[in-house]
């Protein structure tokens, strides 16, 4: 249709000269493909649970890759080893195609820079939970303003999930399998049953 209005028959079949012609009316030509979209799942998994599972499951259909990051930090005591919830979450993340479990000892924003990501992704459930996000983020944006942190609420589901109830519930015998993925239960149950109260 182009070529038919502007009477250029098949010059206009040229790459060379269709780019030429745009770069002249609408400045430089750039592809129309969006750059990969990587983000960001930092936390300390400790356990994994299906609230985190539920967050990586949704920001998959969102980003390219998602590169969940495993927090070390030796001045913090985990129930669960590194190596432990590396391998964790190293099998529950397998069924997706796009996401990869690291571990990581530095500030999270130096992680991003690495893999090239500008996405830090949180997965928030109550109000307090904003509070204490929405400083981290400040935090973040300090240490390297080009690295964004987005906000994803949580499923209803898990809306009163988190990591550190779940050992509470299994020494006082409650039922953990709508909170902690099948895979990894009888590992969660049988740290925290030898757990001391
Ligand atoms: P927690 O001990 O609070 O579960 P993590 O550091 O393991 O914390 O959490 C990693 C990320 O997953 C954080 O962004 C956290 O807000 C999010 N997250 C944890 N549990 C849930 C949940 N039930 N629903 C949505 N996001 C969650």
């Amino acid at each position: 249709m182009y070529a038919e209005a502007t009477g250029l028959g098949d010059q206009i079949s040229s790459k060379k000269y269709y780019t030429e012609r745009l770069n002249l009316t609408i400045g430089p030509f750039r592809p129309m493909i969006s750059p990969m979209k990587k983000a960001l799942f930092p936390g300390s998994f400790d356990p994994p649970t299906n609230g985190h599972l539920n967050i990586i499951s949704r920001a998959i259909d969102i980003f390219d890759e998602i590169h969940v990051v495993i927090a070390v930090n030796p001045h913090k005591s985990y129930s669960f080893s590194a190596e432990e919830r590396h391998q964790m979450m190293e099998e529950l993340c397998e069924p997706y195609e796009n996401v990869s479990v690291h571990l990581w000892d530095k500030l999270i924003v130096d992680f991003a820079e690495k893999m090239g990501a500008k996405v830090l992704l949180r997965g928030v459930r109550a109000l307090a939970d904003f509070n204490y996000e929405f400083e981290l983020s400040m935090l973040n944006r300090g240490l390297n303003s080009h690295i964004e942190t987005l906000f994803m609420p949580t499923d209803p589901k898990y809306f009163v999930l988190r990591s550190s109830q779940i050992q509470e519930l299994v020494r006082l015998g409650g039922d953990i399998t709508t909170m902690v993925p099948e895979g990894i239960i009888e590992r969660v149950t049988e740290r925290f049953s030898r757990a001391p109260g």
